[in-house]
């Protein structure tokens, strides 16, 4: 009986090795260089690797405007209606002002009656990350470039077709490229 119970307990040790295995190899980063990135690049038209973008506050203070400065790395939020790009029409793409990584392109804006520029989606879900934000009494989603970690604004779910998201974002934290200046 006790001899029984030993194999089967070399059994599914067996088994458990065995099992284990691939996730071993899978999460072994031997293929992924470290602090790499993949991104999508609309000038590339498909996805490229870069590096993350850290920099110091002084930094930061010194390359952005007080409003840029505040928005993106103090998670601020520029009045309605006031920012550069929430009526802005034209054909192209927007980036992060604090490091230039492509975030929305102009063929997603749409009309939200916000104040803020909106958008169904980002160029990639790898250009952006979001998180929890439990500010202001309410939970949000918020919204951040994947490369520098600034603050561009919130998502929520009540916007239009096709993916039924509005990517609330603040002018201030994003450049307008036109389409034609994409590749310059
Ligand atoms: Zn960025």
């Amino acid at each position: 009986m006790q001899r029984r119970t030993a194999l089967k307990l070399t059994l599914a040790a067996a088994v458990l090795l065995a099992v284990g295995k691939p996730y071993d190899l899978w999460a072994a980063p031997q293929n992924v260089s470290s602090g790499s990135l993949r991104v999508w690049s609309v000038a590339a038209g498909g996805y490229v690797m870069t590096d993350k973008v850290t920099k110091t506050a002084d930094d930061w203070r010194r390359q952005l405007t007080p409003e840029q400065y505040h928005v993106t790395r103090e998670k601020g939020t520029e009045r309605a209606y006031t920012g550069k790009d929430w009526n802005n029409h034209a054909d192209g793409v927007y980036r992060c002002v604090c490091c230039g990584q492509d975030l929305f392109d102009s063929r997603t804006k749409f009309e939200s009656g916000t104040g803020w520029p909106s958008y169904t989606e980002p160029v990639a879900a790898e250009n952006i990350a979001t998180a929890e934000d439990r500010g202001f009494f309410m939970t949000r989603t918020e919204v951040l470039c994947s490369r520098c970690d600034a603050h561009l604004g919130h998502v929520f779910p009540d916007g239009p077709k096709p993916t039924g998201l509005r990517y609330c974002m603040n002018s201030a934290a994003m450049v307008f490229i036109p389409r034609g200046e994409i590749d310059k």
